[in-house]
C-alpha cells in the first residue's frame, strides 16, 4: 500500500505533542482537538517559564504528562503504552534573548531533547515494523536561514542555513538532526519552518504580547535600534492549520515553509497596534499610546530582514493562511483585552527576566569593548 492509500483509511491518530503547554503548542492541541475529537492527544511538557496549564483550561479529554523530552526512559513508556503514531514536537527554548543570556539551555533542550526523541521514536517504529503512516513532526523557525538584503529572494526550501544567534543555531541544528533520520533510518519525518507567530496564548516576552499590555498599563513600549527591522507574521491559528494540512498530506522527508505573506516592519506593527489599543480599549491610562514608543539599543546580531516564500506548501498541499496581519492583529488585542486574568499573573516572570537581559546587555558591551580593545593591542 502506497502512503497516500495508507492515510487514507486512517481514521483516528494518537498524537504525542511535546511542548503543547506553550504558546504555539496549546494553540495546535485546541486546534486539533476541534478538528478530530476522535482522536488521543498526550501532551509532554516540562513546564518551563514558558509552559503553562492555564493554556489548555477546559481540554479534558486530553492526558497531560509534565515532564524533560531529554528523559529517555519517560519517552519511551509514552510512545509504548499510548501506542502514538504521530509525534508532533514544539518542545524548545525560543526566545533569542534568553538564548544570548544563557544558551545552554538551548543546546540541550533543542538539539539533545530532540535527538532523545529521534532516537526513542526510531526505536518504537522499528519495533512496530516501520508503519509508513507513522509521523515524526519536527516544528522549526525561519530564522535558521539567517537574515535577509533588501535584494536578496525570500527565504524558500532549498535556501543554505546561516543561523545567527544562539537559539537559531540550535534549532538548525536539530532539523539537521531530524533530516538525517529520514536519509539515513528512513524515520516518516517532516519539517516546517515558518516566521513569527502571534495570537492568543503569547507569553508577554515576546513583541506583540509585550507591547498590548504595555499599552493597557501605560508603559514604555521598547523598540530594538531604529524598528525597521522586518518580519514575516503568522496568526496561529494559520499556522495550526498549516502543520494539520502537513501532517495529514505531507511527504515523508520533506520541509515545508510556513510563512503568512505579511512583511512587517516592527515600527508600523507597534504604530497599528497603538491604532487598534486607541480605538477598543476604552481606558487606557496614557492616550493616544503612541507617544509610549521608545527605541532602545539594538540586540546583538539583530536579523534585519526575514521573508518566507509558503509556494511548495501552497501548491503541493493548497494550503494558505487566512489572516491578515491587520485581522489577525485586530482579533490578538481582542483576546489580549478580553484575557486579563490570563497575563496579569505572568507579568513578574517577564519582568524578572528583562532585569537579568537590562544586566546581560551591559556585559555584552563592555565584552565587546574588551575583545576590541585586545585585538587593537595584537595588531
Ligand atoms: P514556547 O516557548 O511558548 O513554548 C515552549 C514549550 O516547550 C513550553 O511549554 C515549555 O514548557 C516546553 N519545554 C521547554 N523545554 C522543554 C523540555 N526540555 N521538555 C519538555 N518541554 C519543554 O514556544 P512557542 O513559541 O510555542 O514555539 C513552539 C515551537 O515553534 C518551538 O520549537 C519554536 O522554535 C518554534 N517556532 C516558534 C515561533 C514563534 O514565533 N513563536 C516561530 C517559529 C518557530
Amino acid at each position: 500500500m502506497t502512503d497516500t492509500e495508507n492515510l487514507n483509511v486512517i481514521t483516528s491518530r494518537r498524537l504525542l505533542v511535546t511542548g503543547g503547554a506553550g504558546f504555539i503548542g496549546a494553540n495546535f492541541v485546541r486546534h486539533w482537538c476541534g478538528q478530530y475529537p476522535g482522536d488521543r492527544l498526550i501532551i509532554l511538557d516540562a513546564l518551563t517559564y514558558a509552559g503553562n496549564l492555564q493554556n489548555l483550561e477546559g481540554l479534558d479529554a486530553v492526558r497531560f504528562v509534565q515532564g524533560d523530552i531529554c528523559d529517555r526512559s519517560l519517552v519511551d513508556t509514552l510512545l509504548r503504552e499510548e501506542a502514538i503514531d504521530t509525534l508532533v514536537h514544539f518542545a524548545a527554548e525560543s526566545h533569542v534573548d534568553r538564548s544570548i543570556l544563557g544558551p545552554a539551555a538551548f543546546v540541550q533542550t533543542n538539539v539533545v531533547g530532540t535527538f532523545t526523541l529521534l532516537e526513542a521514536f526510531r526505536d518504537y517504529w522499528n519495533n512496530q515494523q516501520q508503519p509508513s503512516h507513522y509521523r515524526f513532526h519536527h516544528v522549526s523557525t525561519d530564522e535558521v536561514y539567517g537574515s535577509l538584503s533588501p535584494s536578496d529572494p525570500a527565504f524558500s526550501e532549498t535556501t543554505a542555513y546561516a543561523p545567527n544567534s544562539p537559539y537559531s543555531a540550535s534549532k538548525a541544528g536539530s532539523d539537521h538532526l531530524v533530516r538525517a533520520y529520514h536519509h539515513t533510518y528512513g524515520l516518516p519525518t517532516l519539517i516546517t519552518n515558518c516566521s513569527n507567530n502571534y495570537g492568543p496564548y503569547h507569553f508577554p516576552e515576546k513583541l506583540i504580547p509585550l507591547m498590548c499590555i504595555n499599552i493597557l498599563l501605560g508603559k514604555p513600549l521598547p523598540i530594538y535600534g531604529d524598528g525597521q527591522n522586518v518580519r514575516d507574521w503568522l496568526y496561529v491559528e494559520d499556522h495550526c492549520s498549516a502543520l494539520d494540512v502537513v501532517i495529514h498530506k505531507g511527504t515523508p522527508g520533506q520541509t515545508y515553509n510556513i510563512g503568512g505573506n505579511n512583511e512587517v516592519k516592527n515600527i508600523d506593527l507597534v504604530q497599528a497596534l497603538c491604532d487598534l489599543m486607541n480605538e477598543m480599549a476604552p481606558d487606557l491610562p496614557v492616550r493616544p499610546s503612541h507617544q509610549l514608543i521608545t527605541f532602545v539599543k539594538d540586540r546583538p546580531g539583530h536579523d534585519r530582514h526575514y521573508a518566507i516564500n509558503a509556494t511548495k506548501i501552497k501548491t503541493e498541499l493548497g494550503w494558505m493562511p487566512a489572516q491578515t496581519w491587520q485581522t489577525g492583529l485586530r482579533r490578538t488585542v481582542e483576546w489580549y483585552l478580553s484575557h486579563r486574568d490570563w497575563w496579569q499573573p505572568l507579568l513578574s516572570k517577564e519582568h524578572s527576566f528583562y532585569q537579568q537581559i537590562d544586566s546581560v546587555s551591559t556585559a555584552l558591551e563592555s565584552s565587546c569593548v574588551e575583545l576590541t580593545n585586545q585585538s587593537r593591542r595584537k595588531i
